[in-house]
């Protein structure tokens, strides 16, 4: 059986961080305002494999409260999530992405993220999506406040013959 799952995610934009998309430093003036690194790509694509599974959120596996995920990589996040879907008989088929800001621009760094999410994943290049979007000046991704992603992906139940 195939499920699907959709995650979402905005971190505010601020002096002093750093932004970190996908696993990947993208060298920027200001980064993303969070209690983990902030990746709201890794966040988004660990609520889409969470949410393939019905396993709830990223934010009630690993609460904010927590000191362990203080500043975490929240590719180890994600890393947690496809373990617990694989301790329950899924495998990923394919994720797809979308961040959302005007500023920087992330073209440059694109190929590294879908290297980054693959290998966590243990999945093939072309299994892992990833693409940038500029909202046009308009909101908070337009006007420097934050940044956003959006997520897809398709599970399938291993050993389940259809
Ligand atoms: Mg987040």
């Amino acid at each position: 059986m195939m499920r699907v799952g959709h995650g979402f995610d905005a971190h505010r934009l601020v002096a002093g961080r750093r932004l970190v998309l996908g696993g990947v430093e993208v060298p920027f003036e200001r980064g993303a305002l969070g209690h983990s690194d902030a990746d709201v790509l890794a966040h988004a694509l660990s609520d889409a494999l969470l949410g393939a599974a019905a396993l709830g959120d990223l934010g009630g596996h690993f609460p904010d409260s927590d000191p362990r995920w203080k500043d975490a990589d929240s590719m180890r996040l994600l890393a947690e999530c496809i373990a617990m879907l694989r301790e329950r008989g899924y495998h990923v088929l394919n994720v797809d992405a979308t961040i959302v800001v005007d500023r920087p621009k992330l073209a440059p760094y694109i190929a590294r993220m879908r290297e980054r999410i693959a290998t966590v994943l243990e999945l093939d290049l072309d299994a892992v999506s990833v693409k940038a979007k500029t909202s046009e000046g308009m909101g908070y991704t337009g006007d420097g406040t934050g940044v956003a992603a959006y997520a897809v992906c398709a599970i399938e139940s291993m050993g389940e013959e259809r």
